[in-house]
């Protein structure tokens, strides 16, 4: 029979016999969407290299405990950054060209809080015939160089001078900053996931000489910088004279100090701030001289301006020239007033003093606050260069199997660039002891362009010596930011200045859970896919599928035509097309 079709006035819609999926649209395209996970710059700023991205992804989502495993890939001091880092994560974070930097320390802060209780899934790779490693000091360098050599499987031995770990961050920085019930439950961690064989009150170069660390296959050296600098003045033996560095050491072991009305502080770096904070809490007036300007302070900025709020006074350009001891039992100081002109060797404004200007100022004590130099009596001449442990690139001394971070070599000595210089180190090591050179290894596992390397990248190629290339970082252009919505950044809240200056308590006081939720969200998650579904919503094909628990993405590429729409709604930069060949 003939059937007519008369198709004048009905929709027809056509309708194949089998599967649509038979028709293998996925050939007609020239272009695949490809996920490719980036560096952020806030990531690639982090000296430690901390998966920024990832743990704020995590923290949004209320899963601290993977948040925090994400970090402790890459650093070991959450709780310790989140306090006292000087944060350059926040001043390249791509969201302040948006409105406000995202509050990464203080959410380094709050997870850690939140965690530190908890038991965490990392555990050590475990070797054969595992090789023995002595790290010298506990300082933030030393404790993470232990922390990444037990997780990379060797038997580390920590020799400490002090009867207690942690080095400035246990001695130098005071409670009101970092309280040690932090710091000690940071360690203790450390110590429970990683197994170290702890020797404090072992002074190498005293109870064990450094000849005896050959027995060890490998050795790092992190004795800090703790040599107090002398202002090499007339008067600074005098009773009412204090080094810096031991005021607070006996204030942070408990000690009860009087120091009297009105203080002056000789200096402009970390310890200057500390001690003249430290003596208002004491009850102590207090002024810091310093010789160049305020812009040229060593000190983390943060710290300048609370102690600007808290009521410590600065007087710039002076340069200390005579101290004398008066009848009335107070110091008399004499300063020579200081100009600025042309660089130091290091680049800074060099201070130079105006000749004939002289001005005194009167006191009831005086400390000194002017730098701290490293401590080399004890170690072979062959191993310093400039009154500094001497070490290459790849953190190796001139000796092959010793290693040197942290602030006794040449370094910006705050405690994120020193956690770096451990975890550097000890791929160095490692590298060493397997054979393997680090020129071949380092470019690979970078963390953008800024020197920071990831220990999660090195760990995936370590056995099969497979490394992913390292990522380009993400700029703000490449945001699409048609996605996000203003909204202001969450500051933690502080003690008021006058609870503050009553005792030691510790100033910021943390997020609330309602503003570490928003905070986290806040993120733009810049080159990290947080499953925020616009590829899945917007493609033509439906043939995007995404799991946010097991953290996995697909495209079914037998059906993607390859329109590139995915890409271009993708806020972070992660979906690129790349062309079929
Ligand atoms: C007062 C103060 C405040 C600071 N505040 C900040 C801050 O807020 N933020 C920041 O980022 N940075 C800050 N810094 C800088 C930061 O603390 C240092 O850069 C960092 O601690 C260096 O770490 P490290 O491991 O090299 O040395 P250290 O922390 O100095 O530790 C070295 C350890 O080695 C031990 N040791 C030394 N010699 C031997 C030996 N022969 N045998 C065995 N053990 C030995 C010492 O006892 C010590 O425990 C501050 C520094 C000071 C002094
Ligand atoms: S360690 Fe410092 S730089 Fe790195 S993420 Fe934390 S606060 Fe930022
Ligand atoms: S928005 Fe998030 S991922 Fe992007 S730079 Fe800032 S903190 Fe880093």
């Amino acid at each position: 029979m003939d059937i007519k079709y008369d198709f004048s006035s009905e929709l027809v819609i056509p309708i194949s016999y089998g599967s649509s999926e038979a028709i293998e649209t996925g050939k007609w395209g020239f272009e695949k969407p490809e996920t490719a996970f980036m560096t952020a710059p806030c990531q690639e700023v982090c000296p430690a290299g901390n998966p920024i991205p990832q743990f704020l992804y995590f923290a949004g989502e209320g899963r601290y405990k993977e948040a925090v495993e994400a970090i402790l890939k890459e650093n070991p001091f959450p709780g310790v950054c989140g306090r006292v880092c000087f944060h350059p994560c926040e001043k390249d974070c791509n969201r302040i060209q948006y409105d406000e930097a995202v509050s990464i320390s203080a959410m380094e802060r709050y997870i850690f809080d939140v965690t530190s209780n908890q038991h965490l899934d990392i555990h050590p790779l475990s070797h054969a015939d595992s090789k023995r490693i002595a790290v010298v000091g506990s300082g933030p360098a030393g404790l993470s160089a232990a922390y990444f050599l037990r997780l990379l499987g060797y038997q580390v031995t920590l020799f400490e001078a002090r009867k207690e770990l942690g080095g400035v961050m246990r001695w130098g920085i005071p409670e009101y900053r970092l309280p040690k019930a932090i710091l000690r439950k940071e360690i203790k961690r450390i110590l429970q996931l990683s197994a170290i064989d702890v020797k404090t009150g072992m002074r190498v170069g005293e109870e064990i000489s450094f000849e005896e660390l050959n027995r060890f296959d490998a050795v790092f050296l992190s004795p800090g910088a703790g040599l107090i600098l002398s202002l090499g003045i007339e008067g600074e033996d005098l009773k009412k004279v204090w080094i810096g560095g031991d005021v607070l050491d006996r204030i942070n072991s408990g000690d009860k100090i009087r120091m009297g009305k009105e203080i002056i502080v000789i200096g402009g770096g970390n310890t200057a701030m500390d001690v003249a904070r430290s003596a208002l809490r004491l009850g102590s007036r207090v002024t810091v001289a310093y010789r160049r300007t305020r812009s040229e302070m060593p000190a983390i900025q943060d710290e300048i301006q609370e102690a600007e709020e808290e009521g410590v006074r600065f007087e710039f350009l002076l340069q200390p020239v005579k101290i004398s001891l008066l009848k009335n039992k107070k110091i008399r100081v004499k300063f020579q007033r200081m100009r600025l002109r042309g660089r130091d060797h290091n680049n800074r404004p060099k201070a130079i003093p105006v000749q004939g200007a002289f001005l005194t100022r009167d006191a009831d004590g005086l400390i000194k606050a002017v730098g701290e130099g490293v401590d080399l009596s004890w170690i072979p001449e062959t191993l310093a260069r400039n009154s500094l442990i001497d070490v290459n690139t790849s953190f190796i001394t001139p000796h092959p199997k010793i290693f040197a971070g942290g602030d006794a070599i040449d370094q910006p000595r705050t405690i994120v660039t020193a956690i770096a210089s451990g975890k550097k180190a000890a791929i160095s090591i490692d590298l060493y002891l397997t054979g393997r050179t680090h020129d071949d290894v380092f470019p690979k596992i970078r963390v953008g362009n800024r020197g920071a390397l990831s220990m999660e990248a090195y760990l995936s190629g370590r056995d099969d010596r497979n490394w992913s290339e390292p990522k380009d970082v993400v700029s703000y252009p490449q945001l699409n930011t048609l996605y996000f919505e203003h909204s202001k950044r969450t500051n933690m809240c502080k003690l008021d200045r006058h609870q503050a200056l009553k005792s030691f308590s510790e100033v910021n006081l943390g997020l609330t859970t309602d503003e570490a939720r928003l905070s986290a969200l806040r993120c733009f998650s810049c080159g990290t896919c947080n499953y925020c579904f616009n590829c899945y919503f917007f493609c033509p094909e439906g043939v995007i599928s995404l799991d946010p628990l097991h953290r996995t993405k697909g495209v079914d590429l037998d059906h993607c035509k390859g329109c590139g729409t995915c890409a271009k709604v993708c806020p972070r930069f992660v979906v690129h097309m790349k062309g079929l060949s």
